[in-house]
């Protein structure tokens, strides 16, 4: 069976073409036209023949198939992607100033069973591969070239779509050192912000493997009991723990740890629960997003008054944290916070 191209990192790559007595700089060039120029034709440009025939006999480029395409009345999109083994995830392009952010998904559903979340309701079907999360990227771009020519421009890249990206850190490692590369795609260190429900695995191999990216916590609750019923695992990796392992990971000069933190009506919006979130936060390379809630079919929350919201936000900023309330985008194709689930 062929291996896919995009499960392979520039170094793999190299690897790979000197162990079969090729020359190693078409791993260059491979990149450049796949991840650079984005084409979808097969790459002739100054590779020896020999070359060309291995890659051809060894290599698939095949993409995840976009399945179908939701546009929010306020540009947000939402694909749905449809996999080899026929299992659907989801994709979502946000845009900002004529750019766009995109929220990447890494698993087939997601294990962690969060009580606000439309992807926990599905579990967890499985991990997607590196070439799967690369090509949600990929054929994102290339739907903007087609359907909103010049304005092909993904900035950020956030992994907050489905599943928990640290339960497949390989992959999303792998995945990074793809976007990363001056080969390839080229983003910006600070551009890329990988989400967690609180993995402690994961940041135990975060804090020992540096992958430089931008780190962000669905926090939610500063209370263990509150926090125990929106993200089940914080029995097992409690929050105390987690900001613990969290304090170990080394940022740069300019980096902050981003802690999300869904607002919901009459459960954690209250002066009391905006207080003890400073308490615990103060001090910290600390920016706090406030999430009204998202509600989906079938959900039980409700989303906080903006009077609430507002008088939250300013307790925080007597914590002197910078603090933002980010505004729902395609929450009218269910493409917000939360609501995604491939199976509805
Ligand atoms: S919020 Fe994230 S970690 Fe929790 S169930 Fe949903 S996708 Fe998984």
């Amino acid at each position: 069976m062929k291996k896919s191209f995009y499960d392979l990192s520039h170094s793999d790559l190299e690897m790979v073409l000197t162990q079969n007595n090729l020359n190693r700089s078409a791993a260059a060039i491979l990149f450049n036209w796949h991840y650079k120029k984005k084409e979808n034709t097969q790459c002739c440009e100054k590779i020896a023949k020999c070359s060309l025939a291995f890659i051809e006999n060894n290599l698939d480029f095949s993409l995840p198939e976009i399945y179908t395409v939701s546009e929010s009345k306020d540009r947000t999109v939402k694909f749905l992607f449809n996999l080899k083994d026929n299992h659907k995830i989801e994709t979502v392009l946000i845009p900002f100033h004529n750019k766009y952010s995109i929220c990447l998904s890494s698993q087939v559903g997601c294990a962690m069973n969060c009580s606000f979340c439309f992807t926990g309701e599905q579990g967890l079907k499985r991990n997607l591969n590196t070439s799967e999360i690369v090509g949600q990227f990929l054929q994102a771009w290339r739907w903007l070239m087609e359907n909103r020519p010049g304005e092909e421009r993904i900035l950020n890249i956030v992994f907050m779509g489905q599943g928990e990206p640290l339960h497949n850190f390989d992959a999303v490692k792998k995945a990074c050192e793809i976007f990363l590369s001056k080969y390839g795609a080229s983003i910006g260190v600070q551009k890329i912000t990988i989400s967690t429900s609180g993995y402690i695995p994961g940041l135990k191999r975060w804090i020992k493997e540096i992958l430089g990216v931008n780190l962000a916590l669905s926090l939610h609750s500063p209370f263990e009991e509150k926090r125990n019923e929106l993200i089940p695992i914080n029995r097992k990796y409690p929050l105390h723990e987690v900001l613990t392992y969290i304090d170990k990971i080394p940022l740069s000069k300019k980096q902050f740890i981003t802690y999300e933190y869904l607002l919901i009506k009459d459960f954690n919006d209250s002066a009391e629960d905006a207080k003890k979130l400073g308490t615990i936060l103060a001090g910290k390379s600390a920016y706090i997003n406030l999430i009204p809630f998202n509600s989906y079919p079938g959900s039980h929350y409700k989303r906080s008054n903006l009077d609430k919201i507002e008088k939250f936000k300013e307790i925080l900023d007597n914590f002197k944290i910078p603090t933002l309330i980010r505004s729902a985008k395609g929450d009218d194709v269910l493409a917000a916070c939360g609501q995604l689930n491939s199976t509805h």
